[in-house]
């Protein structure tokens, strides 16, 4: 009997709501290079352009809203009765919360986010940001201003909330995976941890990822049409496995 669901999701859950995903050809993404905007190197050597870039993509979050697969997550949250389901997030939009979703680890951080830096003398804690950050915010705990950072998981930097996954990981009866490309470690490493304590796996993409091979099933499609449908046939089985595998093929 299903109780417990992790589900992984990465940029792709949002590219139908009009966020450009990381390797797309168009975006901001595009327009610099992952060294200079999303590394604790890339801030030393210019912060105002790193602020700037998540500035910009802080507000473009106003011209975007959940598309039907966010929406179907919050369904199946709200509906599924025999246990937990968690969304562990790669994303750092709001969707899934605005789509109405519960119990969400933002393992790679949130724009909507900022933190006081400790590596700059900081007191590390973190604080919400709706509109633009700039040079001259004063943290409003310990008063030091030129602290506030982003508050983004850059690459070389340790991700949030691993012992909690890990806990999620241990105690899932069902992994699925959503428009994530398998390339990102740690998180293109759940689905290995999930087999290894014998979880059934399930991939949503457009094509297969990178580690289509630690999947038992995969579902190629845009997620925003095949997600609602799987939902809808996860909650008819009512956690019996056999039954929702025969829909998978
Ligand atoms: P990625 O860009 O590397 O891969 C996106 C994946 O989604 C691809 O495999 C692609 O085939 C798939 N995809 C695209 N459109 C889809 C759709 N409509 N339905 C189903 N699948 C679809 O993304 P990643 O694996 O999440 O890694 C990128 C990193 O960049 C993450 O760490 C994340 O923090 C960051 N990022 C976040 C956002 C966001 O918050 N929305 C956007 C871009 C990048």
């Amino acid at each position: 009997m299903l109780e417990n669901i992790v589900i992984l999701t990465g940029a792709g859950i949002s590219a139908e709501s009009g966020i450009p995903v990381f390797r797309s050809e168009t975006g901001l993404w595009e327009e610099h290079k992952v060294d200079d905007v999303a590394t604790p190197e890339g801030y030393e050597r210019d912060p105002e352009l790193v602020r700037n870039f998540y500035n910009t993509l802080r507000a473009n979050l106003k011209k975007v809203a959940p598309n039907p697969a966010h929406l179907a997550l919050a369904e199946l949250q709200k509906k599924w009765k025999n246990g937990r389901v968690t969304i562990v997030t790669q994303n750092i939009d709001d969707l899934h919360e605005r789509a109405g979703s519960v119990n969400i680890l933002h393992m790679h951080g949130e724009l909507l986010k900022q933190s006081c830096y400790r590596a700059h003398g900081g007191c590390g804690r973190v604080f919400d940001i709706l509109e633009d950050q700039k040079e001259t915010d004063q943290c409003p705990v310990c008063h030091r201003t030129g602290t506030l950072r982003p508050h983004i998981v850059w690459f070389g930097e340790m991700p949030l909330y691993m012992d909690q996954i890990a806990n999620e990981l241990r105690n899932a009866d069902l992994f699925i995976s959503i428009g994530t490309s398998g390339v990102v470690y740690p998180a293109a490493g759940f689905v290995s941890t999930a087999r290894s304590y014998g979880v059934p796996t399930v991939e949503f993409n457009l094509e297969p990822s990178a580690t289509k091979g630690y999947f038992d099933y995969g579902v190629y499609g845009k997620a925003g049409t095949t997600l609602p449908k799987f939902v809808s046939q996860l909650l008819e089985s009512e956690g019996d496995f056999e039954k929702l595998a025969a829909t998978l093929g």
